[in-house]
C-alpha cells in the first residue's frame, strides 16, 4: 500500500503539495480535505483575477526586503525550491506565464484560471481524492494516514491555529498585513486618484522606508509604498491601533538633492509663480497642495520671494510630510496574515512539527508572509514542494 497522505486546506499549498506528492510518489493515497464548498478560492481572485503567481526576484538583494517575516527559512529552502523552480514547474505543467516590467510574474493567460485548470486537471490525473466540507481541527480522525499536511491559510482571528497550539505548537500571534491606511485629511482627499511614482513612505521613529509608486484615495494613502510599509510594519501598526504617524516624501530625494533643486528654480526663473512650475515631475494639483501647506503664498507667489523659512518648511513638507493614520483603510487590496505557526516549532529542511512526528505545515499557516509581488504564492510554492518532498522521502508505510 503507498504512503496514505490528508492534505488539510484546498488553497495554493495545499494542491501544490498533493500534486508535488504523487508526482514524487506515484504509490501515494492523497486527499485533500477542504472545509468550504470550493477550492482555489483564493488564488481566483488574487492579482486582481489574473494570480500574481511569483516574481523574478530581480533586484532583490535582500530577501527580507520581500520577506518581514520568513525570509531565513525561505533563503535555506530556495536552496531546493525557488521562483526559477516553480517558473519552470507551471511552465512544464501547462501555464505558460509572463513577466512584467515589475518582474512580476503572471500566467500569460492574464487569468488565475489558468493555474486552477491546471491543479484540477493534475488532481484528477493522479487520482487525488478532494473532500470538500470537510473541516478538520483535530488530528484525531486522521489517525489512519501515514503523514498529514497542514495547509490552512492565514488565520486573521487566530482560531483556526488554536488546535495546533493545544498540540503543543508554538504560535506567533496573527495580525493583518497588506493594507491601506486611512488618513483623515480632506485636502489630501480631494487629491484622489494622483500616483506619486518615486514616493517613500516612512514610519518615523523607526528603520522602516518603502521607496515605490504611492496612491492617494478617497480614504486615505495607498499603492505598493504603503502596502509594503503595512507589511513590514504590521505588528507595529497593530499595537498602535492603526493609529500612528506615517511620512511620506513625495520627491524620493534626499533632503539636500531637494533644497538644491529648489534653490535651481529660484536662480532660473526667479520672477515665475511657484504654482506654475511644479518641481519633482510632481503633478500640478499635489503641488499646489504641498506648496500650499508650506508657505504664506499668495496669488501670484513667485520662487524669489521665498524666504529662509518658507524654504524650511517646503523642504519638510516635501521630504517628510506626516499624517497620523486613523485605522486600516476599508478596501482589501491583497490581505495576508503575518503570524501563524511559528518557525521554531517545525523543522527547517523538511517542514516537519517537532512537536508531532508526521505532521507537516505548508503556506500561509506557516509565520511567514511576503510583500506584494508575487511572493506570497512564492512561499506557498516553496514551503509545499518541500513538504511534499519530506512525505515522499518517508520509509514506506506496512
Ligand atoms: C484578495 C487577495 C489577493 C491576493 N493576491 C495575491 C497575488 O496576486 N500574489 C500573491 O503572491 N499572493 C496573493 N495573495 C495572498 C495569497 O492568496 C495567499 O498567500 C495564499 O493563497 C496562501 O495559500 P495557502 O494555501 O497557504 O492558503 P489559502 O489559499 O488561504 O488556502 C487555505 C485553504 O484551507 C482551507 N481551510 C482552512 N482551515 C481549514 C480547516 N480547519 N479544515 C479544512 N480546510 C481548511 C481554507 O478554506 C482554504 O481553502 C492574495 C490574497 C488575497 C486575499
Amino acid at each position: 500500500m503507498g504512503k496514505r497522505t490528508a492534505v488539510i486546506g484546498g488553497g495554493a499549498a495545499g494542491f501544490f503539495c498533493a500534486i508535488n506528492l504523487k508526482e514524487m510518489c506515484p504509490d501515494a493515497e492523497v486527499s485533500i480535505l477542504e472545509r468550504s464548498h470550493r477550492v482555489l478560492t483564493k488564488v481566483e481572485i488574487s492579482g486582481g483575477g489574473r494570480c500574481n503567481c511569483t516574481n523574478t526576484f530581480e533586484g532583490v538583494t535582500d530577501l527580507s526586503n520581500v520577506y518581514p517575516r520568513g525570509h531565513r527559512l525561505m533563503k535555506r529552502l530556495f536552496h531546493i525550491f525557488d521562483q526559477k523552480c516553480a517558473y519552470a514547474w507551471f511552465e512544464r505543467h501547462g501555464v505558460p506565464l509572463t513577466i512584467q516590467d515589475d518582474h512580476c510574474v503572471f500566467p500569460k493567460a492574464q487569468d488565475s484560471h489558468a493555474i486552477i485548470d491546471c491543479f484540477m486537471q493534475l488532481a484528477r490525473r493522479h487520482n487525488i481524492r478532494i473532500e470538500t466540507r470537510h473541516f478538520v481541527n483535530s488530528l484525531q480522525e486522521l489517525n489512519h494516514y501515514d503523514a498529514v499536511c497542514v495547509a490552512t491559510g492565514g488565520s486573521p482571528t487566530g482560531r483556526g491555529l488554536a488546535w495546533l497550539q493545544e498540540m503543543g505548537h508554538q504560535i506567533e500571534p496573527p495580525v493583518p498585513s497588506l493594507f491601506s491606511l486611512s488618513v483623515k485629511d480632506t485636502g489630501l482627499h480631494d487629491l484622489m486618484g494622483i500616483v506619486v511614482e518615486n514616493a517613500i513612505a516612512f514610519l518615523p521613529g523607526t528603520k522602516i522606508r518603502i521607496q515605490a509608486p504611492l496612491l492617494i484615495t478617497h480614504w486615505g494613502l495607498s499603492g505598493p509604498a504603503i502596502l509594503k510599509l503595512s507589511s513590514h510594519g504590521a505588528r507595529l501598526l497593530h499595537d498602535h491601533d492603526y493609529r500612528h504617524p506615517v511620512g511620506i516624501n513625495w520627491t524620493g530625494e534626499n533632503e539636500s538633492a531637494v533644497r538644491q533643486q529648489l534653490e535651481e528654480n529660484i536662480a532660473r526663473h526667479p520672477h515665475r509663480q511657484i504654482t506654475t512650475t511644479p518641481p519633482f515631475q510632481l503633478q500640478q494639483r499635489l503641488w499646489n497642495y504641498l506648496a500650499g501647506k508650506s508657505t504664506d503664498w499668495h496669488q501670484g507667489f513667485r520662487w524669489c520671494d521665498i524666504g529662509k523659512r518658507d524654504m524650511n518648511r517646503l523642504v519638510s513638507v516635501l521630504c517628510s510630510d506626516t499624517y497620523t493614520t486613523a485605522g486600516r483603510a476599508p478596501f482589501k487590496d491583497e490581505f495576508v496574515t503575518c503570524g501563524g505557526v511559528s518557525l521554531r516549532s517545525i523543522h527547517p529542511n523538511t517542514m516537519e512539527s517537532r512537536v508531532r512526528p508526521g505532521l507537516y505545515f505548508a503556506g500561509e499557516v506557516l509565520d511567514i508572509d511576503g510583500v506584494t509581488g508575487g511572493f506570497n504564492f512564492q512561499a506557498a510554492w516553496t514551503t509545499a514542494y518541500i513538504a511534499a518532498k519530506s512525505i515522499a522521502e518517508l520509509s514506506p508505510s506496512e
